[in-house]
């Protein structure tokens, strides 16, 4: 506290700079997404390796064939939901962790699950050492959900299936938002709103995730 950032955050510079001209230049304009964007800091959920490349405007690998998502999609995704302080809010996928830190500064908690034992492990690690005290990650297929800490102001999902899973809806709050990617190489990002009497869909973007995997995996 107190230091600018740049003093123990050599990162800092480049991260305004991708909120700045990938971020803010697309349309997204939640101060309080771009904010979050501004602070967590990126190049610590990718390998090592790939850490100067961090704020590229691209997906990066992280291991076992899976991705971090290019920035302006955690930061679009971020703001679709239509976070608000109080939400409890799941996602589907932690791969990196990196889009549950995102959100866990929006919100007031966050439940993550992820199908890869090893990835969820070193999210679980990362985060914690990170102070990201109000992510919760758990390994788990996640076309069953979380029904035992269900309703979810919130769903974000960061893997494609092909329909909604139905567990997915029945576990958004009356009010609540999912966004989820639903398709097979030509995907569509879409936002399914919970009302009274059924559900609305928009669509928002062509995107391009990794699929939601069927079953839980088997070591290969
Ligand atoms: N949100 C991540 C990026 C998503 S990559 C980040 O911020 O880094 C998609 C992740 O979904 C991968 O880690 C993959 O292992 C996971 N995944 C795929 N199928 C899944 C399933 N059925 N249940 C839970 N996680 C799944």
């Amino acid at each position: 506290m107190g230091n600018p950032p740049e003093q123990d955050d050599p990162y800092a510079g480049e991260r305004v700079r991708m909120v700045r001209e990938q971020i803010e230049r697309r349309g997204v304009s939640d101060p309080r997404v771009l904010r979050a964007m501004e602070s967590v800091p990126r190049h610590l959920f990718v390998p090592e390796s790939f850490r100067t490349s961090a704020h590229d405007d691209g997906p990066l690998p992280i291991g076992e064939g899976q991705t971090i998502s290019q920035p302006y999609i955690v930061a679009f995704m971020s703001e679709a939901i239509r976070p608000r302080p109080t939400d409890r809010v799941l996602e589907i996928g932690t791969g990196s962790g990196y889009q549950a830190a995102v959100l866990s500064r929006l919100v007031q908690h966050v439940d993550t699950i992820e199908v890869r034992p090893r990835l969820a492990d070193m999210a679980r690690q990362r985060l914690r050492e990170l102070g990201f005290a109000n992510v919760t990650v758990r390994v788990g297929d996640g076309h069953r959900g979380l029904p035992e800490q269900a309703p979810f102001d919130a769903i974000v999902v960061t893997a494609a299936p092909q329909d909604v899973p139905p567990a997915l809806l029945q576990q958004l709050a009356v009010g609540g938002r999912l966004v989820i990617p639903l398709g097979t190489l030509d995907q569509e990002l879409v936002r399914v709103t919970r009302r009274e009497d059924g559900t609305d869909r928009e669509f928002l973007l062509p995107v391009r995730f990794v699929p939601l995997t069927r079953e839980a995996r088997r070591p290969d």
